[in-house]
């Protein structure tokens, strides 16, 4: 059942989500409601899930994954699955210092009865040989989006959050996932925590686990309170500075971070050298596509910082709010991009 994600050099892949067809739910946004409900809803889900997995086949993607067809939101959807979480009592909070959000409440232990994902992550693997990856929300990005009255500590409810992952990511894994991903978008807000207990947490959510895993620290998503706080962070993005002497020395086999049109500086990459890094090379903050010219210089800029057999080119992040045909020609040049650089270091 091992799928190997080496045979060939610089393998690419996706960030995480990718848009929904407009029968499922409503395009172009986030949080969007389904259009359908009940076993028409579940049957719509998996045809759309198939659907992505054709698109980024047909895109020449070599570790595919669901797309999170199946899901609202990368963060929300897992929640909502657990015990101890009151979606109905509601406050407002400030997500990663960024923006108000009414959010749900924790209001007991919180637990995991039954798999969240194991079902979907099996239909994939049931659908392709390829290398499957399959994307979780890491345990600082979730207590983020929560109001806790119960633990009454960050530290704590990360804890328990990564326990409850742990659970889940050994199904997943059983499951026939190659990478476990998980996002940490908190990562570039919360540098102490990072340090402090952050990663501690994340690789409390991988013990035991044999198949490779992956952390996707990004700017987040091309929604507006996302980009305008971009526009605050100066010239030079050096936040994954905070953290990445910590995930270097950590249990992680991945990186997956942010590169196109952003100031992160490409040097940055130098301080996990020895990690496979998932460098983002295509902006999903614009409908412009890249060429293909355009990815192959970001990863010619990212190979001054990782050696070739462990370069990944992916996406900035994921692509959910972007048009459907956009989202398909950045694929498009997302593998055109990477097969420029391999015939280059075939040379
Ligand atoms: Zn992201």
């Amino acid at each position: 059942m091992a799928h190997s994600t080496h045979q060939k050099l610089l393998p690419t892949s996706t960030a995480g989500s990718l848009p929904k067809p407009s029968w499922l739910a409503e395009p172009e946004k986030l949080w969007s409601a389904w259009k359908l409900e009940g076993e028409e809803l579940l049957d719509a889900k998996r045809d759309a899930l198939k659907l992505s997995l054709h698109e980024q086949i047909h895109a020449g993607i070599d570790i595919v994954s669901d797309g999170e067809q199946t899901r609202q939101h990368f963060v929300t959807t897992f929640i909502e699955h657990l015990e101890g979480v009151d979606f109905e009592k509601r406050e407002t909070m400030r997500i990663r210092n960024r923006y108000d959000a009414s959010v749900p409440s924790v209001v007991g232990e919180v637990s995991r009865k039954k798999a969240v994902f194991v079902d979907d992550a099996k239909f994939l693997r049931s659908q392709t040989h390829q290398p499957i990856k399959w994307a979780l929300p890491g345990p600082m990005t979730m207590i983020d989006t929560l109001y806790d009255g119960h633990y009454k500590s960050r530290e704590k409810l990360a804890w328990e959050f990564a326990k409850i992952l742990n659970q889940e990511a050994l199904e997943l894994e059983a499951a026939g996932v190659d990478i476990i991903q998980f996002d940490e978008p908190a990562f570039n807000v919360f540098f102490d925590e990072v340090n402090d207990w952050g990663i501690a947490t994340l690789e409390r959510a991988l013990e035991g686990l044999k198949c490779e895993t992956a952390v996707h620290i990004c700017y987040g998503y091309g929604i507006k309170a996302n980009t305008d706080w971009k526009q605050t962070l100066g010239n030079e993005w050096r936040q994954y500075e905070e953290s990445f002497p910590k995930l270097q020395q950590s249990k992680l086999d991945i990186i997956s971070l942010e590169c196109q049109n952003s100031r992160v500086p490409m040097d940055l990459i130098e301080l996990i050298r020895g990690k496979k890094v998932m460098v983002g090379a295509i902006d999903v903050a614009t409908n412009v596509i890249e060429t293909p010219e355009q990815v192959a210089d970001t990863l010619r800029k990212a190979l001054q910082f990782v050696d070739a057999d462990k370069l990944y080119p992916s996406t900035n992040c994921g692509m959910a709010p972007l048009p459907r045909q956009v989202a398909q020609g950045k694929l498009n040049a997302l593998s055109a991009g990477a097969e420029i650089i391999r015939q280059e270091l075939a040379r």
